[in-house]
């Protein structure tokens, strides 16, 4: 077991379950976000939906991964990058969606613009995808 992954859980008062270190095993072995249904795949029989759903949603309400709906309407995870893990707020940054190989991923480093709403309106979460071509699918076009 991870020492990474004991900690990240103790933190949280999260039961050590080998569920859960599965899904953040995966997570973290990963450089872009990872779909629900590929999640499903990778683990298998190991873990029934109802309880991945369970994991995913605890996770999330954490802050300890977050979710990012992708254009085809599916939901993906990624870790919080740690220094987000303070705060209450979900870990805003800029998602790229990649139109040639589908890949979803999280723009740490970039902040999401301010968005100014009109008065008594409030933001709870603030989700901006941009869509194009990533880095490994614009050199193979050349
Ligand atoms: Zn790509
Ligand atoms: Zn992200």
């Amino acid at each position: 077991m991870d020492r990474k992954f004991d900690q990240l859980l103790e933190k949280h008062n999260l039961k050590k379950t080998t569920p859960r270190y599965s899904v953040l095993g995966i997570l973290s072995s990963r450089e872009m976000a990872t779909s629900q249904p590929d999640l499903e795949e990778v683990l298998g029989k190991e873990i029934d939906r109802v309880t991945l759903y369970r994991i995913l949603k605890t996770f999330e309400e954490k802050g300890i991964i977050h979710k990012i709906i992708d254009l085809n309407g599916t939901a993906n995870y990624a870790l919080c990058q740690s220094e987000c893990k303070e705060h209450e707020h979900h870990d805003e940054h800029l998602h790229f969606n990649c139109t040639v190989c589908g890949k979803l991923f999280c723009l740490n480093g970039t902040h999401l613009p301010p968005i100014n709403l009109p008065a008594g309106f409030k933001a709870k979460s603030v989700s901006l995808i941009v869509s194009g071509v990533c880095d490994k699918c614009s050199t193979a076009d050349n």
